[in-house]
């Protein structure tokens, strides 16, 4: 038997990227399915590349029929909290639908391994509750509701035709590839450590601080940050926890330490060792207040470790892949 394909929408995006890397590594052939909407070309250096829409039902059964993937990794989505309060419908549109397109093919050509990245924003903002895999779901923005909708559509389709998958709940991801092949590149970038970096290398003249006047011990939010190359070997762990048998399983990824805004801009000042300029600005529509993963369902089961995941190390790495790496349209 040849190596086997995984289908990977998003292959192109921050995420997606490290994760065909890190399925590469693994043994498998990661076929990247990508409307480069968000993502980059450049990123897909792994595996083969079908350019299509999830909206598009047909280009989703053309990448089935072709590859006949063994599996899928469900990354493609649009992921700012910002942005979705702003203009719900897109979120709803491109996540919920392009998600039941790719579900509804999954099962229709018989693969029926399905890692789904969800988000911890799935939770909402829940003062003092430990957020663990089983804590009630109240998102406060468009983008944490449309992963939940997500979610229930997978939770039906394994009940009506045994339709097997994973979800993880992602915190905050950071980091790049220590190899800077790939990195994080939004355009326009919306995304905290991203920009901190800009503003310490004149890109950007400072980092406006979203909101300076919350409950938390210096008044900014807290998050708790995964590097993305812990987050994605979670995933291939994911996927073979599938082809065990282990069955349907929602895994957290976290550290369960949080950081706020201002200790991560006092990080980047010591990794970077220079100033990082910054104003103080008002809440963002949609920010909780606070998330940290209350659960580490996914070391005690998965056999995840989180070792890269210290805030030095992602903030190193993301400076490396910032400085060397760009993609190009
Ligand atoms: N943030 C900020 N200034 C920025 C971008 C982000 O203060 O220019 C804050 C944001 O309010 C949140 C944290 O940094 O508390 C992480 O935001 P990001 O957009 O990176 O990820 P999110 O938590 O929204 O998924």
């Amino acid at each position: 038997m040849g190596e086997q394909k995984v289908l990977v929408t998003g292959g192109a995006g921050y995420v997606g990227s490290h994760a065909c890397k890190a399925l590469k590594q693994a043994g498998f052939i990661p076929v990247t399915f990508d409307n480069l909407v968000t993502g980059w070309q450049d990123a897909v250096k792994f595996g083969p590349f079908e350019r299509g829409d999830l909206l598009n039902k047909a280009d989703v059964d053309r990448a089935f029929k072709e590859h006949a993937p063994v599996a899928v990794m469900h990354f493609a989505a649009l992921s700012q909290v910002g942005e979705s309060m702003q203009e719900p419908g897109l979120y709803w549109q491109n996540n919920v639908m392009g998600s039941l397109n790719l579900i509804q093919a999954a099962v229709e050509h018989d693969c029926m391994d399905f890692v789904f990245s969800s988000t911890c924003a799935t939770y909402g903002d829940q003062d003092g509750v430990v957020l663990d895999e089983d804590s009630a779901q109240y998102p406060i923005n468009a983008y944490g509701a449309s992963k939940r909708a997500v979610e229930n559509i997978l939770t039906d389709f394994q009940a009506a035709y045994g339709l097997n998958h994973v979800i993880f709940r992602y915190f905050n991801i950071a980091g790049a590839d220590p190899e800077a092949e790939v990195g994080e590149f939004h355009q326009p970038e919306t995304h905290l450590i991203p920009l901190i970096l800009d503003a310490v290398d004149g890109k950007r003249d400072a980092l406006t601080i979203f909101g300076t006047d919350y409950d938390t011990p210096d008044g900014t939010c807290i998050r708790d940050y995964v590097h993305v190359c812990d987050l994605v070997d979670a995933h291939v762990l994911g996927m073979n926890w599938l082809k065990d048998g282990k069955g349907s399983r929602i895994f957290n990824l976290g550290t369960g330490h949080g950081f706020s805004v201002r200790e991560v801009v006092d990080q980047t000042r010591h990794v970077t060792n220079r100033p990082v300029p910054i104003n103080n600005g008002d809440r963002r529509p949609g920010d909780c207040t606070k998330l940290v993963s209350g659960s580490l369902r996914a070391v005690s089961e998965l056999g995840w470790s989180a070792d890269k995941s210290n805030m030095k190390q992602m903030i190193t790495d993301a400076w490396r892949w910032h400085q060397s790496g760009t993609y190009t349209k």
